[in-house]
């Protein structure tokens, strides 16, 4: 069975219980937290494991340190905790560097975040580049704080190790590569980015019990710096992909978003566009290029130019729950990463079977009902198919691809691939020589 006939139900259930099971690892660009992470990846894909040393030079960057926590609290000066890393792992600034001290509220305030206008919810903050420490609380919790001395531990190491990142290759029929990269560095936030990894895992699963044209690589990286570092240590692979797809926020109740390649009409591209119009998304679903989101502004850099979008469905900063507590389990739906999921087969279907053709019988139409086309294919909708027949035979000069056929019949690819599939069993079709 074709991975793209396969039922997808059940699938969302699995994937909501694997982002309950991650939750509560407290993730960062290096460190124990990212090993855990992909160590429950390893259990479900055969993901590789890489480390690479901090202070290795990636293309105009340098792998940092690596960050582990212990412990880290804001005590009062009874010695209770009124802030503590180990209620929840967004309260510690990421990258914090180590601190013990005292010091009176004016002092500890400026390494304070809050969401003012969200009072309840403890906002994400990271200082990867800087260092320097703070602390991140809800904003009625700063406001009860009352003047005095308060103690201040972070027990943490900053330090050379190593970041780590998890990379699949499933082999296809062909060296050409189809890329799919997903971010791995948030602590407690389910949408952004535990939902990319959940669906990531299961197409990688689903692409792997198949026979395909192209080979898949998944990429399970810390943001920003771990593409740089697999592009870095990978020149031949990254030449080999075709398309690709970021996968992010990808379970919200929200409709699919996708963000265009920097090419802006590659196959990927028209692939996504097509899918997410036929499900009736309206032309905000689509958006254009931006040098800046996730990793595919790395993907999409001058240099290398690969043809790689974003798959999301609220896009990052368009929703308040983004980069707060709020981006919890529950804000994230088993249904909703399950459509992603069927999405993201769908546009990959488009990827691995938009052929051309060229019809033989090109003068007037072909006897169907002779060759016994009528009412054989799609059984579902008899007329669909034949109605994908004869666009195929009448587009099919070796112009028009299916993804094209597609767009200009309204039909859905699918039927037209099951079409294009009988017509060429019947001799009335022939792939067209293939254009780079
Ligand atoms: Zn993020």
């Amino acid at each position: 069975m074709s991975p793209f006939d396969a039922p997808v139900g059940g699938a969302g259930a699995e994937m909501h219980a694997f982002v309950r099971e991650l939750f509560p690892i407290c993730r960062s660009i290096t460190g124990g937290g990212m090993r855990e992470t992909l160590s429950r990846i390893q259990q479900r894909i055969p993901i590789a494991l890489h480390e690479v040393p901090s202070g290795t030079r990636v293309l105009d960057w340098t792998v940092p340190d690596e960050w582990n926590v212990r412990d880290a609290w804001v005590a009062n000066a009874r010695g209770d905790r009124v802030i503590d890393f180990a209620r929840h792992n967004l309260h510690l600034v990421g990258y914090s560097v180590p601190v013990r001290e005292r010091m009176p509220l004016a002092a500890l305030r400026s390494h304070l975040h809050s969401l003012p206008d969200r009072p309840d919810w403890i906002p994400y903050r990271t200082s990867y580049y800087e260092r320097t420490w703070g602390f991140c609380v809800d904003h009625r919790t700063l406001m009860s704080l009352p003047d005095g001395e308060y103690d201040v531990c972070i027990d943490a190491s900053l330090a050379p190790g190593h970041l780590t990142y998890g990379e699949l290759f499933i082999p296809g029929a062909t060296t050409d590569e189809i890329l799919l990269s997903c971010h791995c560095c948030h602590p407690s936030l389910a949408n952004d980015n535990l939902s990319g990894i959940a669906v990531a895992v299961h197409l990688a699963a689903r692409l792997a019990g198949s026979a395909r044209r192209h080979g898949v690589r998944v990429l399970f990286i810390p943001g920003t710096i771990g593409s740089i570092t697999w592009l870095a240590r990978n020149p031949d692979a990254a030449a080999r992909v075709r398309h690709g797809l970021v996968l992010s926020c990808l379970g919200d109740a929200g409709a699919p978003t996708y963000k265009r390649s920097r090419r802006g009409n590659a196959l990927v591209d028209r692939a996504a566009e097509h899918v997410i119009s036929a499900r009736g998304g309206d032309s905000s679903a689509i958006r254009d290029f931006t040098p800046f989101g996730y990793d595919e502004r790395q993907y999409c850099s001058p240099g290398f130019d690969l043809p790689v979008g974003c798959l999301m469905r609220t896009p990052n900063g368009a929703y308040p729950e983004y980069h707060t507590s709020a981006d919890d389990t529950a804000f994230v739906h088993a249904g909703a990463l399950e459509d992603s999921l069927s999405l993201a087969l769908s546009i990959i279907e488009i990827l691995e079977h938009d052929v051309r053709y060229v019809n033989r019988q090109p003068y007037g139409e072909p006897q169907l009902g002779r060759r016994g086309l009528y009412g054989t294919v799609g059984g579902k909708a008899p007329r669909e198919a034949e109605l994908a027949m004869l666009w195929i035979l009448n587009q099919s000069d070796g112009g028009h691809s299916l993804l094209d056929i597609a767009n200009r019949s309204g039909l859905p690819f699918a039927t037209l691939r099951a079409a294009a599939a009988a017509l060429e069993d019947a001799d009335l079709l022939a792939r067209a020589p293939v254009t780079p």
